[in-house]
């Protein structure tokens, strides 16, 4: 069963046409990575399938629900999706539970001791068992990422939008947050993985999405598009890349 479909996205800012026409069904459960050079809409992809951005045309649907109908209450829709970004946007005056709760007593409505509950299954599940009281600045970039994907878990997502999740983080950390991603993957995670580790886009996706201009230039399972790909402009990047 598909739990997100895209169908004839477009977006533009100004003149610049970043998305012309994307189409893209993510079977529950599935792993897509979208890679592709920069400036190519990635980003704005994933943007646009949690509505931070709004289409110029085309139709999201997520779960059922169509985001992109005007008529949909947004706020609600958008809580079926987790999303994690380059940097690691934690709150940075909080401690690493209230990170995590405060959505889930705010948005979700969940008493303390539920949301709190929560939170520690999350925390334990990306390595982070212990660290509830330690504020963001007193871990590293890896562990901070860690702890926004444990925020975005706590949400009880349908999926799972990651922006380059481990750009910005030193080589020796980046290990670990993909440990965590694959952990997910093998739990049954529905995930849409924006990233430049073609590895990790190697052993952990089901289809790997390759973008360029604003188009789906070719998409397959790994071994074709990254293995065997049969367009130039992706031979060409994968050559810059791998
Ligand atoms: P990618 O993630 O593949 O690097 P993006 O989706 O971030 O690409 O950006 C695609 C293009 O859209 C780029 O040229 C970028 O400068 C432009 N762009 C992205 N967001 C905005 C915005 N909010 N306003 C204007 N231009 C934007
Ligand atoms: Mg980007």
């Amino acid at each position: 069963m598909s739990v997100v479909e895209i169908s004839g996205l477009h977006k533009s800012f100004g003149s610049l046409q970043v998305l012309r026409g994307i189409d893209l069904t993510v079977e529950r459960g599935d792993v897509v990575c979208i890679i592709g050079p920069s400036g190519s809409g990635k980003s704005t992809l994933l943007r646009c399938v949690n509505l931070l951005e709004q289409p110029d045309s085309g139709k999201v649907v997520v779960d059922g629900t169509e985001l992109t109908d005007p008529d949909v209450n947004i706020d609600k829709a958008r809580r079926r999706l987790g999303m994690v970004f380059q940097g690691f946007n934690l709150f940075n005056h909080l401690n690493v539970l209230d990170n995590l709760t405060i959505a889930q007593r705010k948005v979700l409505g969940r008493n303390r001791d539920e949301a709190e509950r929560i939170a520690r299954q999350n925390l334990e599940k990306v390595g982070l068992a212990g660290r509830e009281r330690s504020l963001p600045s007193q871990l590293s970039g890896g562990q901070q990422q860690r702890a926004a994907i444990a925020r975005a878990l706590s949400m009880d997502p349908q999926v799972m939008l990651f922006d380059e999740p481990t750009s910005a983080l030193d080589p020796e950390l980046v290990g670990d947050v993909l440990g965590v991603m694959r952990t997910l993957a093998g739990e049954g995670m529905t995930m849409l993985v924006v990233t430049h580790e073609m590895q990790f886009a190697r052993e952990v996706a089901d289809t790997v999405l390759f973008m360029d201009g604003g188009v789906v230039v070719e998409q397959g399972p790994p071994a074709q598009v990254i293995g065997a790909p049969t367009q130039e402009r992706t031979r060409t990047f994968l050559a810059r890349v791998l």
